[in-house]
């Protein structure tokens, strides 16, 4: 199978055309760096993206206070992610780069707050 896949590695944005078999890159073509052979691999054999979701508060200044991973998790747990997200709420005083959920479905990474709110 071919596919195409726009590296996002840096502003060019190469169209990279990318040979796929049983999920695993066999060649990649019209990258103008390593960088995009790095790219186009991680993209179809583990996909990974910073998830940004909002958390509930209680009597917080904020209804919802913005979140995200500190690091790329799974494509494949950002669902499984989000429902545990959405079973969390914060009832004190927040700070930006507070950890809201610590090592998230056990992936290794934190979620934390991208803004601050207090009671
Ligand atoms: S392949 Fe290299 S030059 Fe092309 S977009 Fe990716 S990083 Fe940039």
């Amino acid at each position: 199978m071919k596919r195409r896949i726009t590296c996002i590695e840096c502003p060019k944005g190469c169209s990279l055309s990318v040979d796929i078999e049983n999920c695993r890159v066999v060649k990649i073509d019209r990258n103008e760096c390593p960088k995009g052979e790095k790219y186009a691999i991680s993209e179809v054999e583990n996909p990974v993206r910073v998830l940004t979701a909002t958390v509930l508060t209680r009597g917080l200044s904020l209804n919802m206070i913005p979140v995200k991973t500190d690091s790329p998790i799974p494509k494949g747990r950002i669902s499984d992610a989000m429902k545990e997200i959405r079973k969390t709420e914060i009832a004190g005083d927040v700070n930006i780069g507070d950890i809201i959920i610590e090592d998230l479905l056990g992936l290794g990474v934190n979620l934390i707050a991208t803004r601050g709110a207090k009671r």
